[in-house]
C-alpha cells in the first residue's frame, strides 16, 4: 500500500500541484491548525524550510489513533480513487496533505489533545513509518518536516535560494496574518522573529507589524456596504506609495484571492488619487454570500469567480473612493492646522491662499535685498491680491497664450533640446531673483525672465551624473559617503530578504546597508556624486521595488531605475533653498550634457521676455 502511495503522491508531484517548495508546506500545515482551531501558531525554519520546518500550534490535538490515522486515512482515500487521476488533481490533492509531505520529507508529528495525559509521536520518511510512540509534549500539534525533497532530487532541483524560499513563506504568512488579526502567528528564522502578530483581533495591529508603522498610520479605513457585498480593510492615503502592488491584499470571505475584476476596480480608484506608477497599500476583506461565489482553488493560485462582477466592481471602487476621500479631509486638516502654526502674523490677511513664508530665512547664509524690497512690495499689493477664482482665471490664461505661443512658436519660449551647454552660461551672469512657491527659481538676464524647476532640474543632474558613471565604469563601485547618523528603514519580510540577497549590489551602487533587526535596513552611506540626497529610504524603495518585480539586474530596466532614484534624491518642489543652494544647483546644471529636460521629459526652463509680460499686462498687444 506504501509503494502505492509513494508513486500517486509522486505523480501529484510531478504535475507540481501539490507540493512545490517549502511555503507550500507550511500553507497545508497551518491551515490545518486553523481547523483545529489554534490560536496561536509558531513557525521556525532552517534554510528558507528547505532543511527544516516547524509548525506548533494550540489547537485541540490528536488522539494517538488519529495521529496515525491522518497519514495512513488518506492513502486509502487515494487508493478508493486510483481509477480517477483526473479528480484528484483537479481537487488539488484536498485531504492529502499530510501524506503528500510525508512522502518526500523526514516527519516527525508530536501530538496531545487538550486536557489528555500523554502525547503521541509519529515518524515517518519518505512515506514510511518509522516509529511511534508516547511522549510528553505540550498541548496540541507539533509537526517538524525535514530535508524536504531528499527522495525527489527532480524537485529539490527547482529550489531557489534560501533567502528567497524564505521570502515565499514571509509573504505566506504575513497574508495569512492579514486574513486573520484574531490569531497570533509568528515566523522565526535562525532564533529570530521575522513576523510576530498580536493576534488581537485588530488588522490595523497586524498591518502595523507586517507593513511598518509610516505604512499603518498613513491607513485610512474601508467600511463600506453595496447589498449583499460588505467590504472591510485598509488603504492607504497618498501621502505613502509604493512602486509596485506588491501590498495589496484582497480576501474574499477571508481567503485570499486574485481577481480580475477586483484587481481592476482598485487600479481605477487608486488612478484619481494616485501618481503612475504608484499605488497604495491596501488589505481588504469582501464579505459575499457563499452562494454567490465560485472559489476554484488551485495549490498556487485562488481564482474566484464573481455572480455579477459589475456590482463586485462597483462595490470596490466605490468603498476605495469613499474611503480616500475621508482621508484626504483628515490630511488637509492637519495640513491647514500645521500651516497656520507656522505662518508669521507679519504674512497678510486671512482670505490669502498662498503665504510667504519668511520662517526660514534665518537659516539663509546670504541675504539679498531683493527678498526684503520683494516682501515690502507684497505687502503693499495686500489689499489687492486676487481671490481664487481670479487666481484660476490668469493660470488659466497663461495656459492659453503658452499654447498659441507653442503653436506659433513666438515668445514664451521653453528652451528646447537643439539649444547647446554654452547657451546655458548665461545662467551665470543672470542676476538671481529667488525662489517662489519653494518650487521655482527665477533669474533676471537682459530682456528674459528666467523660470527653472527646482526639482526638474536637480534630479536631472544626479540622472546625469550617476549614468555618465554607470556607463564609464560599470564594474566600478560608486563612491560612497557616509550619512552622519544612519537612517532606518522598514520593509517587508519579503523584500527584507531579497535585500539581504542582494547587500553587495546595493553597495556597488554607493548604498552600504545593514540589517537591523526582523524588519529594518539601516542605510549607512549614499553614493557621493549625489552632493545631498534629500530622501535615501525612497532611492532605497525604488531599487527595493525593482527587485520585488524582478527588474533589478535587467540591463534594460537600468535607466529607469536610476530615474527613480534621481527623483528621489532631488530637492522636491515646496523644498526651501538658500540663495548659495541655488547657485550650486544652477552650476552644476550648466556642466550638463542635457540641461533642457529632467529625466521625465518636462521642461526645466522656462524664458519669458519682458515683451511676454508686457503682453499679458496689456501694455503692449
Ligand atoms: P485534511 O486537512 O484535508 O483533512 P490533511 O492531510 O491536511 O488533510 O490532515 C489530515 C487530518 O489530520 C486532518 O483531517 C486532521 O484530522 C488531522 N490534523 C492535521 N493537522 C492537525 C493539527 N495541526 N491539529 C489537529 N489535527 C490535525
Ligand atoms: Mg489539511
Amino acid at each position: 500500500m506504501i509503494k502505492i502511495l509513494d508513486k500517486i503522491t509522486a505523480d501529484g508531484i510531478a504535475a507540481g500541484e501539490v507540493i512545490e517548495r517549502p511555503a507550500s508546506v507550511v500553507k497545508e500545515l497551518i491551515e490545518n491548525s486553523l481547523d483545529a482551531g489554534a490560536s496561536i501558531i509558531h513557525c521556525a525554519i532552517e534554510q528558507g524550510g528547505i532543511k527544516k520546518i516547524t509548525i506548533s500550534d494550540n489547537g485541540c490535538g490528536m488522539t494517538p489513533e488519529d495521529a496515525e490515522l491522518a497519514f495512513a486515512r488518506h492513502a486509502t482515500s487515494k487508493l478508493s480513487q486510483i481509477s480517477d487521476l483526473d479528480h484528484i488533481i483537479t481537487m488539488g490533492f484536498r485531504g492529502e496533505a499530510l501524506a503528500s509531505i510525508a512522502a518526500v520529507a523526514k516527519v516527525r508529528l508530536r501530538t496531545r489533545r487538550i486536557g489528555a495525559e500523554q502525547g503521541h509521536e509519529v515518524i515517518i520518511e519518505g512515506g514510511k513509518i518509522i516509529s511511534t510512540q508516547s511522549v510528553g509534549c505540550p498541548e496540541g500539534t507539533q509537526i517538524e518536516v525535514r530535508d524536504l525533497f531528499f527522495n525527489v532530487p527532480a524537485r529539490y532541483k527547482f529550489l531557489k535560494r534560501d533567502q528567497t524560499e524564505q521570502g515565499y513563506i514571509a509573504d505566506l504568512i504575513s497574508r495569512l496574518a492579514l486574513a486573520r488579526a484574531d490569531i497570533s502567528f509568528r515566523l522565526t528564522a535562525k532564533q529570530k522573529d521575522i513576523i510576530h502578530t498580536p493576534g488581537n483581533n485588530n488588522l490595523l495591529s497586524a498591518i502595523y507589524v507586517l507593513y511598518g508603522r509610516e505604512t499603518a498610520e498613513a491607513m485610512v479605513e474601508v467600511n463600506y456596504q453595496l447589498e449583499p457585498i460588505k467590504i472591510n480593510g485598509y488603504i492607504t492615503t497618498p501621502q505613502v506609495t509604493r512602486g509596485n502592488r506588491s501590498r495589496q491584499v484582497v480576501f474574499v470571505n477571508g481567503r485570499n484571492i486574485s481577481s480580475k475584476v477586483v484587481n481592476a476596480a482598485i487600479n481605477e480608484a487608486s488612478k484619481t488619487w494616485f501618481m503612475k506608477g504608484k499605488f497604495p497599500s491596501l488589505v481588504i476583506n469582501l464579505e459575499i454570500p457563499l452562494n454567490l461565489v465560485d472559489v476554484n482553488v488551485h495549490p498556487q493560485k485562488t481564482e474566484v469567480r464573481f455572480w455579477d462582477e459589475q456590482i463586485v466592481f462597483r462595490a470596490v471602487y466605490h468603498s476605495l473612493i469613499e474611503a480616500l476621500e475621508t482621508g484626504a479631509t483628515a490630511i488637509k486638516g492637519q495640513f491647514e492646522s500645521k500651516k497656520n502654526n507656522t505662518v508669521e502674523p507679519l504674512v497678510l490677511n486671512e482670505k490669502q491662499e498662498t503665504t510667504v513664508s519668511t520662517a526660514k530665512q534665518t537659516e539663509f547664509d546670504y541675504q539679498p535685498q531683493s527678498t526684503n524690497s520683494l516682501q515690502t512690495e507684497y505687502n503693499y499689493t495686500n489689499e489687492r491680491l486676487y481671490p481664487v477664482e481670479q487666481a484660476q482665471a490668469f493660470i488659466k490664461y497663461q495656459d492659453q497664450t503658452s499654447e498659441k505661443s507653442e503653436d506659433q512658436t513666438t515668445n514664451l519660449r521653453q528652451i528646447t533640446n537643439e539649444d547647446t551647454t554654452s547657451e546655458l552660461a548665461y545662467l551665470l551672469e543672470a542676476r538671481l531673483i529667488g525662489q517662489v512657491f519653494q518650487t521655482y527659481i527665477l533669474l533676471e538676464f537682459q530682456d528674459n525672465f528666467i523660470i527653472i524647476d527646482q526639482h526638474a532640474a536637480h534630479e536631472r543632474i544626479i540622472y546625469e551624473q550617476l549614468r555618465d558613471h554607470y556607463q564609464e565604469s560599470k564594474k566600478e563601485p560608486f563612491p560612497k559617503q557616509l550619512l552622519l547618523t544612519p537612517l532606518s528603514m522598514e520593509l517587508t519580510a519579503h523584500e527584507l530578504s531579497l535585500v539581504e540577497e542582494n547587500l553587495a549590489e546595493f553597495e556597488h551602487l554607493g548604498f552600504e546597508l545593514d540589517i537591523f533587526g526582523d524588519n529594518t535596513i539601516l542605510i549607512r552611506t549614499v553614493p557621493s556624486m549625489i552632493r545631498d540626497v534629500k530622501d535615501p529610504i525612497s532611492a532605497i524603495q525604488v531599487l527595493v521595488d525593482s527587485l520585488v518585480d524582478q527588474s533589478f539586474f535587467r540591463e534594460d530596466k537600468y535607466d529607469q531605475i536610476l530615474h527613480g532614484i534621481s527623483c528621489k534624491a532631488a530637492v522636491k518642489a515646496n523644498d526651501n533653498l538658500s540663495f548659495s543652494e541655488m547657485k550650486q544647483l544652477l552650476n552644476d546644471l550648466i556642466s550638463l550634457k542635457n540641461p533642457f529636460h529632467c529625466p521625465h521629459g518636462r521642461p526645466l526652463i522656462i524664458n519669458l521676455q519682458q515683451t511676454d509680460l508686457e503682453k499679458l499686462f496689456k501694455r503692449i498687444v
